[in-house]
C-alpha cells in the first residue's frame, strides 16, 4: 500500500522568514515522528516543497503503517510545537490538494462510489483512490474506513465469492427416506396453512402452529429450563442506533423492511388521502408515500440486537453471570427477494432466539451444553437426518478473528438437515459464539472486569418444519413416537370445508 499526500498547513502569520526552521522540524519528524511505531525504514517521510507568506506547502509519503493522513496529523503537532513556542505563530488550518492511495488487488474493482474518493482506477495491479478530503475527515479517521471498506470488498472476492467458509462438525445416522414431496405443498393441499395477503408470508393453520408450539415446547423442556434461561420480550422494530452498534448497518439494507411513521397524525394530513379511498375504493400510494415520515429502522431482522440496549452502558453484576435469557415474542423479517421458498424460505418468519453472556469461559461452556441438548432433540425426539457444521462469514475471517474462529471459540455453527424432496440441506438453526462484539457495540461490562462475551442461537420454527416434514411427511403416524406424543392429535379443532 502506499500514500503520496500533498497539502499545505497554513498558518497564523508570515513564517517565509523561518523557513530553515521549518525545513529543521520536517527534518526532524521524518526520524522521530513519522516512524515511531513502524517497522525500520517503513515510516512515512515529509518533504518541505515551499513557503508563501503564511502557507507551508508539503508532501508526504508512507507506506501502510504511518499512514500519510497520521503522519500530517502528527507532522502537524511538530510544527505547531515549533512555531508557538519560538515564534508565537500558530497552525491555523491544512488544506489538502491531493491525496492518492494505492492498494494491491489481482484484479480492478468494479464502479463504485465512496464518498470522499474523487476518482477510482486500476493499473499494474494496484487500484489508485483520489481522494478529496478535509482536516475534519483527516481527524475522524475517513481514509482508514476507505481503506478498509476496499480491502474488504477484494477480500470478499478472494474468499471465492462465497459468503462463508464451511467445515463439517457432526453428522447423524442416515435415516431411511420415508417421504419424498414437498412439505409445504403437500400442506397446502390438506389446507394446514395458506399464503398470506403479503408476499413470503403465510396463514398458519391449527396443524402447522400445533407443531411449532411443539418445537417451541421442547426447546423450552429440554433446554431453556433445564440451562436455566429465562424469557423476555425483545422489541421488533430496531432502530438505526441498535442496528449501528449491532454492525448490522455495514450491509443489511436490501434485505431489511423498513419502518417509517407517518408524517403526522392530524387528520387533515390525511384526509385527501382518506376521500380518494372513499370515492375510488382504490389505495392512493402515492399520496401515503408523499405523507410518511422518514424510516426510523426497520422489522426485527436479527433478533436479538434489540435485547442490548437493556444493558446497554451497564456494568452487569459478577453474580448475574452467565446471563441466560430467551425470547419468543413475535416474527422476523427479512426481504428475501425472488429466494422465497414454501415455508423454508419466507419474509415473515418465527424464530426462538436464545441469547447468553458471560467470561469467555461461561459463554463457550453455555455454547457446548446447547449443543449436546441440540443434538439429543435432533436425535432422540424428532429423529432428524442432520449435520452441524462450522461456518466463519468472511468478514470474521477479515476482522482478524479466524484466529479465533480456528479454535472453535468464536464463530457459527449451522444446523442442516437434509431434505428428501431436493436432495438439499437446509440450515435450519444455528448457534454462535459471538466474542467481545456486542458487549463492545453496546458498552457493556462484567463487575470482576474480566472479558465479557456473548453468543446467540436462533431456532426457526418454520425451518425446523420444514426440515421435519419433509423427512417424516404429514401422517402423523409414521412420525416419531415422542414426538407425536408432545404435539397430541395434529388435526384436532381442525376446521372443514364444504
Ligand atoms: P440462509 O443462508 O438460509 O438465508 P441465514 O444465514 O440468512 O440463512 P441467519 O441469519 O443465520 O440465517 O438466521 C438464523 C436463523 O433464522 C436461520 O437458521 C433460520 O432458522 C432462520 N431464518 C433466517 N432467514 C429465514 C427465512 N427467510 N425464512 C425462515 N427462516 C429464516
Ligand atoms: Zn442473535
Ligand atoms: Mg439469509
Amino acid at each position: 500500500m502506499e500514500f503520496r499526500l500533498k497539502g499545505s498547513f497554513k498558518c497564523s502569520k508570515d513564517v517565509s522568514e523561518v523557513f530553515d526552521g521549518i525545513e529543521a522540524v520536517f527534518a526532524d519528524a521524518n526520524k522521530t515522528v513519522l516512524t515511531k511505531g513502524a517497522p525500520h525504514g517503513e515510516g512515512a517521510s515529509s518533504r518541505l516543497l515551499g513557503i508563501e507568506s503564511g502557507r507551508v506547502e508539503f508532501e508526504i509519503k508512507s507506506g501502510r503503517y504511518v499512514r500519510a493522513h497520521d503522519a500530517l496529523l502528527r507532522l502537524k503537532k511538530a510544527l505547531s510545537a515549533y512555531l508557538g513556542k519560538e515564534h508565537h505563530i500558530g497552525v491555523r488550518g491544512v488544506e489538502v490538494d491531493a491525496f492518492t492511495v494505492k492498494i494491491p488487488s489481482d484484479e480492478p474493482p468494479k464502479p463504485m462510489k465512496i464518498p470522499f474518493v474523487r476518482e477510482i482506477s486500476y493499473n499494474a495491479g494496484m487500484i489508485n483512490l483520489e481522494l478529496e478530503l478535509s482536516l475534519k475527515e483527516l481527524e475522524d479517521r475517513v481514509p482508514d474506513r476507505i481503506i478498509r471498506l476496499i480491502e474488504e470488498k477484494i477480500a470478499k472476492k478472494d474468499f471465492g465469492g462465497k459468503s462463508e467458509h464451511w467445515e463439517l462438525l457432526t453428522e447423524s445416522e442416515p435415516k431411511k427416506r420415508i417421504f419424498n414431496k414437498d412439505p409445504t405443498e403437500e400442506m397446502i393441499k390438506r389446507r394446514w396453512l395458506i399464503h398470506g395477503a403479503v408476499r413470503g408470508q403465510w396463514i398458519h393453520g391449527i396443524q402447522i402452529t400445533r407443531i411449532f408450539r411443539a418445537f417451541e415446547r421442547i426447546v423450552v423442556d429440554e433446554i431453556l429450563k433445564p440451562l436455566g434461561y429465562a424469557e423476555m420480550i425483545f422489541p421488533k422494530v430496531v432502530g438505526w442506533d441498535v442496528w449501528k452498534r449491532s454492525g448490522h448497518l455495514k450491509g443489511v439494507y436490501p434485505e431489511i423492511y423498513y419502518v417509517s411513521p407517518p408524517q403526522s397524525r392530524d387528520p387533515e394530513l390525511w384526509e385527501d388521502v382518506i376521500n380518494y379511498y372513499r370515492v375510488t375504493q382504490e389505495v392512493p400510494i402515492d399520496m401515503i408515500r408523499e405523507r410518511m415520515g422518514d424510516p426510523i429502522g426497520g422489522l426485527c431482522y436479527a433478533q436479538c440486537p434489540p435485547f442490548w440496549p437493556f444493558l446497554q452502558g451497564q456494568t452487569i453484576a459478577n453474580e448475574s453471570v452467565p446471563v441466560r435469557v430467551f425470547d419468543r415474542s413475535g416474527t422476523s423479517h427479512r426481504y428475501e427477494s425472488g429466494g422465497i421458498h414454501g415455508i423454508e424460505r419466507v419474509d415473515e418468519f418465527h424464530r426462538i432466539e436464545i441469547l447468553w453472556l458471560g467470561t469467555p469461559d461461561q459463554v463457550v461452556k453455555q455454547s457446548k451444553a446447547l449443543q449436546e441438548r441440540y443434538k439429543k432433540i435432533f436425535d432422540e425426539i424428532l429423529e432428524l437426518e442432520w449435520r452441524s457444521a462450522w461456518v466463519t462469514p468472511w468478514f470474521m475471517a477479515q476482522e482478524g478473528m479466524s484466529g479465533l474462529s480456528e479454535k472453535g471459540e468464536v464463530g457459527t455453527i449451522d444446523y442442516e438437515a437434509i431434505l428428501p424432496y431436493n436432495e438439499t440441506w437446509l440450515e435450519f438453526q444455528n448457534l454462535s459464539v459471538n466474542g467481545d462484539k456486542y458487549p463492545k457495540g453496546f458498552n457493556v461490562k462484567l463487575q470482576s472486569g474480566e472479558e465479557l462475551w456473548s453468543g446467540c442461537s436462533g431456532v426457526g420454527l418454520e425451518r425446523w418444519a420444514a426440515a421435519f416434514l419433509a423427512q417424516k411427511g404429514l401422517d402423523q403416524e409414521n412420525w416419531p413416537d415422542r414426538f407425536s406424543a408432545i404435539v397430541g392429535d395434529v388435526e384436532e379443532g381442525a376446521v372443514r370445508l364444504v
